[in-house]
């Protein structure tokens, strides 16, 4: 019989915030496959954990995804880590997940530390809707398609970003989404020196120019105000088939023409064909 995969959360900073039933899952499991196996068997050592590791990152993701794969149609249960946080949220684990799903294998998350939702939550922004938007590419074009994008966005946005890369990332943002648009800044959530700052854009690029940003973020950004469609009333409806007549059209194309253009029902622009022929 097969085995499973389970995805084991891991700490963002703090190792108090293992459950037990991660630390249950990872002694019982065959075998654990890590991003960074330096990184991973120092949280074992913590948990007095001695478990066979499998490297398994974006680099050899192809071949070792294979190899966990035949581990497991074996017969071995697999618990899959990443440096932190939860397996397959911006990163490899994505792809082990979809290989064992392709295969029949039962894929099990253990629900855990997670940085998107942990600074969501202290935000101060809306969360009733959100998107999560990852890591801006930082080849120009893709960046900038993605940006562009969101510019209509209304949900509130997150990414996540590197230091050495936050202020470029916020004259972006600040570029697309204007100065004033708000952004809650999280920074080494969980850690010693966790931090939010919520601001604006053109803040967040004078503050961070005035002193270089250090730790890990995550950007919170305010979504774009909802545009008030104007709804078209019946006059407007029977007013642009009027014109549309005049212009040579027949009855038949004026309503079609009419209702496309306003995204109204045939059969409501029909009625206000109706009434102005009254
Ligand atoms: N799978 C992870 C998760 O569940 O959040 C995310 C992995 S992604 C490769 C790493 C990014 O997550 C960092 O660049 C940073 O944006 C964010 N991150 C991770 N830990 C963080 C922390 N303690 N504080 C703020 N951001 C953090």
């Amino acid at each position: 019989m097969a085995g499973m995969l389970y995805l084991v959360p891991t700490p963002i900073g703090n190792l108090g915030d293992i459950s037990e039933r991660c630390r249950r899952t990872l002694e019982e499991a065959d075998f654990i496959a890590a991003e960074d196996t330096r990184v991973s068997l120092k949280l074992l050592n913590y948990l007095g954990i001695k478990k066979s590791l499998v490297s398994y990152y974006e680099h050899n993701k192809a071949f070792k995804g294979n190899v966990i794969l035949e581990r497991i149609l074996a017969g071995e249960t697999c618990a899959l880590v990443s440096d932190a946080g939860s397996p397959a949220i911006s990163d490899p684990g994505e792809d082990l997940v979809r290989l064992c799903a392709e295969n029949g294998i039962t894929v099990t998350a253990i629900p855990g530390p997670c940085a998107v939702i942990t600074a969501l939550s202290i935000s101060g922004l809306p969360t009733g809707r959100f998107c999560f938007e990852g890591f801006l590419s930082t080849a120009k074009k893709s960046r900038k398609e993605h940006l562009q994008s969101l510019v209509g966005e209304t949900r509130t946005m997150i990414f996540y970003e590197a230091p050495h890369k936050l202020l470029s990332t916020l004259e972006d943002l600040a570029e697309f989404f204007g100065e004033d648009r708000k952004i809650s800044l999280c920074r080494e959530l969980t850690k010693l020196h966790e931090e939010v700052v919520r601001t604006t854009l053109g803040e967040a690029i004078e503050r961070y120019t005035a002193n270089a940003p250090k730790g890990e973020f995550v950007l919170i950004v305010d979504g774009a105000a909802p545009v008030e469609k104007e709804v078209p009333t019946a006059e407007d409806a029977g007013a642009m088939v009027k014109r549309l007549m005049s212009e040579g059209l027949s009855r038949k194309d004026a309503i079609k023409q009419t209702a496309k253009a306003l995204d109204l029902p045939k059969n409501v622009v029909y009625d206000a064909a109706l009434s102005i022929d009254e």
